[in-house]
Order: C-alpha cells, then structure tokens, then sequence
C-alpha cells in the first residue's frame, strides 16, 4: 500500500502582526491544505521548536513502520489485552492503559480504532494476540538492550499487521504516573508504542510523540505529526470523545479528554509559567489564567482552533492580546481532575474556586509563556541519565501457518540507573520470540 506521506500545506501569505500583550512577537500564516482548504495559523512568541510551531510543523516527517504495515478494516478495533501486572502501576495499569489506547482513535481524522481487551497472563507470541507485557525479570536478549519498550509486529503477506505486542522493559526502568525522578511516564510510553502497533516508525520531529526520545509527560499528547501520520494511514472520522464515550472509572473528562485526578500538565492542571508547563496536553498547551479577582490563578490550556476542538465544557478562547487560542473549561476548572475544598487539596498551587490553580500573572507578563526558551531544539533527553534512544529493525521472515512473517522491532530507549529484579510468581516465562536479530541504529 502507499505509505507517502500527505504532502505539505503550502504558506501563501506570512505577515507580521501586532505585538502581543508581553511584546512577543506575532506571525500570521495563511495556508493551504493539500484539500484545497485555507486555514490561519498564528505563531505567538516563536522561533524555539515548541513555542514556535503551531501549525508550521506540518512537513510530514513521520514514517512507516519497517516493514510497513496497517490492520485490515476487519481487525479494528485492535483488542489490546494486558499480558502482565506491573509491579510499579499495581492497580493503575488498567486504566493508565485505558487512556492510552483512546489517543490514536480519538484522532478526529481517522479510522483507527483499538480497545483493552481483558487481562490474560498471556506472554508475546506470534499468536494473533496483541498484549502488553511488562518484562520485569530479565530483559530477552533478542530485544534491544537497554530500551524503554519494544513493539513486535507481525505482518502477513498482504501487508497487513495481525499481531503487535508490546514489551515494556521493567527491568532496566521504572515507570510511573508522573514521570517523578527516577521513573518514566508510563502512558507516554504506551501511547508511543502503540504508534508503532498501528504501523508508525519514527518521526524525526522532535515534538512528536513518535519521535524516539521523551523526557517527562511530552509522549502523552499527540502533535500534528502524529496526527498526519496516523490520519494518512488510517483516514477517516475520529472516533467520539468524552463525555460521548465514557472515561474509566474515576477519571473526570475535562475538555474532550478522560483525566486522573491530580494528572500533571493537563488541562486544568495548576501551572507556573514555565517552559514545558502543559506539555501534557500537548506542546502548543500554555499555561493561562482563569477565573478574576480573588479566584484569578493559573491553569493549564490546550491549542485550539475552535471550540469543537476542546470538548463539552471548554472553550476555544483568546488567551492574550496576540491570540494564542487555547481550550479554557467554561466553570475556571471548578468540576476538572483538580477541584478542591480547601488548599490542603492541593499537592501544588492554591484552592480558588473550587479549583486547583497555580499562581496568576500581572497583564504586563502575560505573554511570558508564549515566548519559551527553545528548549526542545535538541533532541529531548529524559532525565534521570540522559541516554539516548536507538531504533532497532529487523525483517525476519519465516513461515508460520502459511503466512509470511515479518517482525517489526520498533524500540525507544533512554538510560536509567534503576536495576532491580522482581518477580510475579504467577508469571510464566515468554515462549521464545520468532525473533532472530536485532540492530541497532543511531536514532533519526
Ligand atoms: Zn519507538
């Protein structure tokens, strides 16, 4: 099938605009999408690779899986079933996993769907069955060392994946909810992974999630690279959003998207005015005030077009004089993933208005956040240990029940000090993989 990726919206008009409310600079992008369509984008602030992309980072750079392959219309939804606990998730696995599987479909511009099947101590195997493993006694040699995680996909003569199984490698990393010290955000990395079951290599955009490295929360959200790679090889409607399709269990939807309580730098999160602050909500996400008076505190938004973009309950709104358009809830936040009571609700930031709010900024250092430092135009390392991260393919075939196999090994990698061995006692060992190489190569 062809895998080219959709070409470049052309720029037919660049033009300086006013200055914003901190004197940032402001530039107005008139484009045109390959579907004849004009849009405008505004780049507030500029010139840094998150803060100055917006809508100008839409040279595909995106890449096919090696060897390509999609699911069959017929195969979706993909049934992603948890093929082990995870000692350092316990009971959040499920619906860490849950939020990540909805990132792809929700894309409103394609067909591909996916699903949590129910858990199975099922180990990897080129078995039709596409698990999620988490590897906590020792890493197979076959897989790449050192790694995050590794997806194996296995494709048919046709081109089509029938099984991708994702193994996230606990032994060399520990993950977590936050991305605290010491541990790797674990539904950015699903959410990576799970970009390369559905038959997506590596980006070399380095504010996409499909980029091979991460640092902090920054996997979570999809950018516009992975919204044209996925919507090129799946195209199609998105699947419905919160509240439409309801959240896990205890997760609040807040602005279109299903929330932990508490979940950092995501819309409505408390924020201070920092590079990076909201990257969980995507990498043009600022951090804006909300409320007035007394109740005025600063909170985490979400690039928008229009108001459609950000769910029932939120709003596409001018965030400061230059416009930065960004998805503000409606209510200042009082029913998201951050309400309160008192402060003492707060792990960060202050109780107003029944929401958890970061301290607000004078008018005059508004636009502070807009214009970031560029700190992403090196390639992001995660911290601790700084590593970097190697892409490792490998196309084996071999007959299997008839088909032809061929083995994806898709891999991102960063460093960590952590080692330490533990073992499920219920856990069985993985069947030996149909994986007889691997290599690696220096990240694209
Ligand atoms: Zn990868």
């Amino acid at each position: 099938m062809d895998h080219a990726p959709p070409p470049a919206p052309v720029v037919i008009a660049v033009a300086e605009e006013a200055r914003g409310a901190a004197g940032e600079p402001v530039t107005r992008y008139e484009l045109r999408r390959a579907d004849g369509a004009t849009t405008v984008a505004r780049l507030v602030g500029g010139g840094s690779a998150r803060g100055g992309r917006v809508y100008l980072a839409t040279t595909p750079t995106w890449a096919p899986g090696s060897p390509p392959g999609t699911w069959a219309d017929a195969s979706l939804p993909v049934s992603i079933t948890p093929g082990s606990p995870s000692r350092d998730l316990e009971g959040e696995l499920l619906p860490e996993l849950a939020l990540a599987v909805r990132a792809w479909p929700e894309v409103p511009c394609t067909r591909f769907r996916a699903a949590v099947g129910a858990p199975r101590a099922l180990a990897p195997a080129d078995d039709g069955v596409s698990v999620v493993w988490f590897e906590e006694r020792a890493w197979p040699a076959e897989l790449s060392p050192g790694v995050l995680a590794q997806t194996v996909v296995h494709t048919d003569a046709q081109g089509h994946v029938y099984d991708a199984d994702i193994w996230v490698n606990a032994v060399d990393h520990r993950f977590s909810l936050n991305a605290r010290p010491g541990t790797v955000d674990v539904r950015g990395v699903l959410v990576h992974e799970l970009g390369h079951l559905l038959g997506l290599g590596h980006s070399a955009d380095p504010v996409a999630t499909m980029f091979p490295t991460t640092a902090g929360l920054r996997w979570r959200s999809l950018e516009r690279d992975d919204v044209d790679g996925v919507c090129a090889l799946y195209p199609g409607a998105g699947a419905a959003r919160c509240p439409t399709s309801p959240c896990p269990a205890g997760h609040p939807c807040v602005a279109g998207r299903c929330q932990r309580v508490h979940d950092p730098a995501d819309v409505c999160a408390p924020c201070a005015r920092v590079p990076g602050a909201c990257e969980a909500a995507g990498d043009d996400a600022r951090c804006v005030d909300v409320g007035a008076g007394a109740l005025r505190g600063a909170v985490c938004g979400r690039a928008c077009a229009t108001s459609a973009d950000c769910g029932v309950g939120a709003s596409c709104v001018a965030t400061s004089a230059a416009g930065d358009l960004q998805c503000v809830a409606d209510d200042g936040c009082a029913a998201a993933a951050w309400t309160c009571v008192g402060d003492a609700d707060c792990p960060t930031g202050r109780c107003l208005g029944g929401a958890c709010k970061g301290a607000a900024v004078d008018a005059a250092d508004a636009g502070a956040d807009s214009a970031r430092a560029p700190d992403a135009s090196a390639p992001p390392r995660d911290e601790p240990g700084g590593g970097g991260c190697d892409c490792a393919a490998s196309g084996v075939r071999r007959a299997a029940g008839g088909r032809a196999t061929l083995l994806l090994l898709a891999l991102t990698a960063i460093s960590s000090t952590l080692r330490r061995p533990w073992t499920w006692p219920w856990r069985r060992r993985p069947s030996p993989r149909p994986c007889r190489a691997s290599s690696c190569r220096a990240p694209r």
